[in-house]
């Protein structure tokens, strides 16, 4: 039984089999218990039937009454009292009747063979063509001799036909069976099978599956599922390659600007200008490329093992005042004003990313404002969240540009950001952390008016 196919086909079988042994195990109780009795009292009566229509027709010997009466669908056998006896109609394949017996049924007594026969559990015995399994009633015949007549239906004669109608009924119903096990197994199996052939497709690396499975049972639906998985890893892969090619880029820029300038660096005649120039711009792409990985390591953790810091209540006037305490040279450097609104809120969440989600806002907006610009943070809340809201003057952001905004490595301005120390990943730390803590994060925004980031989480309870 190696395949499901074959060990669906062998159970089925197997059940049909014991099915049909139980099935004939209770009829033939059925039979034996309930129906036999009652056949040998139908058959009794029969008897008593005949011989008193025997007896009031005094015109035939009783050898040519029987002989009629075979044409009825019985079979007699007549003792007397010294041994002869005469078969009528289809002879009994045994007549192994005890004498004694005869004698009681030519005293007056009745033979009960049929409710009496023996039987075993796969033999009911209704067909059994033998003298034991007869009616014995006195008979006098109209010469004054007394008889003793065994009699019972011809079975072959009145079921024969019957008998031939259930044996091919029961014959066809199997191969029908049979037929349609096959055939409805097949028609199960197959969506398995285009599963199976589906799993080793993505084993083997190609996500890029169509399984056409259209049936509503628990196969269609696990087909579905199954489809879905597929369409997730194929998406998965592909922001995979994505980001390495991405990763790859961003690296791949500093450290050829690094290599560049380094070996411009060995010229011998070379004012000590251009070497700060060059050694300065050598520090800068190391930065970008510290930078870079560093990030890379936070979204990574954040991936990982985001529960490995610890949930506290968190002051968000406290901690904003010190992000922007930390920031102090940049906006400065751009003479821009930094204002803190009445933030009166506690959040519970983990400090040290939120603090990363606010430096991150905050250098957003200082970076890409104008020198002389403002920020201002200011904090709304309703009964559940609290809303804290970054806001500036500055470039402000294209419509088409908002929904890719939070995109691994988005750059909205490749030219401008190449300069600065942009890598395009920190605004999806923003979003990842926010998640973290159950909150959102929204952008409005207008090309030279400027934007609002408003980042709504969840107050401590
Ligand atoms: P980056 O390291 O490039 O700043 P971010 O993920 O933080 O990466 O930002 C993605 C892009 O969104 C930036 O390149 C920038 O074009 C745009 N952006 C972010 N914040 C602002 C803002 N306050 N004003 C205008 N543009 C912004």
């Amino acid at each position: 039984m190696r395949t499901l196919y074959t060990r669906i086909i062998v159970i089925t079988m197997l059940i049909m089999i014991l099915s049909g042994i139980v099935a004939f195990c209770v009829t033939n109780g059925y039979y034996q218990f309930y129906l036999k009795p009652a056949n040998d009292e139908k058959v009794t009566g029969i008897a008593r039937d005949i011989v008193t229509i025997y007896e009031k027709n005094e015109s035939q010997t009783v050898e040519q009454y029987l002989t009629d009466m075979t044409e009825l669908g019985y079979q007699f056998y007549l003792a007397d009292g010294s041994g002869n006896t005469q078969s009528f109609g289809k002879p009994f394949d045994a007549t192994d009747i005890q004498f004694d017996t005869i004698k009681q049924v030519l005293n007056g007594g009745t033979y009960h063979g049929i409710a009496k026969y023996p039987w075993r559990p796969f033999i009911t015995g209704f067909f059994d063509n033998k003298l034991q399994n007869t009616i014995g009633v006195p008979i006098s015949a109209n010469d004054g001799d007394q008889y003793a007549l065994f009699l019972r239906q011809n079975t072959q004669q009145q079921f024969g036909e019957m008998r031939a109608f259930l044996a091919v009924m029961l014959v066809l119903m199997i191969v029908f069976s049979f037929l349609m096990v096959l055939i409805s197994t097949r028609f199960l199996i197959k969506p398995i099978d285009k599963l199976t052939a589906a799993t080793r497709k993505i084993s083997a690396g190609n996500y890029h599956i169509k399984l056409n499975v259209i049936r509503r049972d628990e196969i269609g639906r696990l087909a579905r599922d199954f489809q879905q998985m597929s369409n997730h890893l194929e998406q998965t892969e592909e922001k995979r390659q994505e980001f390495v090619s991405n990763v790859s880029h961003e690296i791949q820029s500093p450290l050829s600007s690094i290599q560049g300038f380094s070996q411009a660096l060995r010229e011998e005649d070379m004012t000590v200008e251009e070497r700060k120039r060059y050694l300065s711009i050598i520090e800068n792409e190391s930065r970008r490329l510290s930078q870079l990985s560093r990030q890379l390591l936070t979204l990574s953790s954040l991936d990982d093992d985001a529960k490995a810091h610890e949930k506290t209540p968190i002051q968000l006037h406290e901690q904003l005042k010190d992000v922007i305490a930390a920031s102090e040279w940049l906006w400065r450097e751009k003479e821009m004003a930094v204002e803190l609104g009445n933030v009166s809120e506690v959040i519970y969440g983990y400090p040290k990313l939120l603090h990363q989600v606010w430096t991150n806002l905050l250098a957003n907006a200082i970076r890409y404002s104008e020198s002389g610009g403002a920020v201002e943070i200011s904090a709304n809340s309703d009964k559940n969240t609290v809303t804290v809201t970054v806001e500036d003057n500055g470039i402000g952001i294209n419509e088409t540009d908002i929904p890719h905004l939070f995109e691994r490595f988005y750059k909205v301005d490749k030219a401008r950001t190449r300069t600065e120390k942009s890598t395009g990943l920190g605004l999806s730390i923003v979003k990842k952390i926010i998640e973290l803590h159950g909150g959102t994060i929204t952008v409005e925004s207008k090309p030279l008016e400027g934007s609002q980031f408003h980042v709504t989480l969840p107050k401590a309870s």
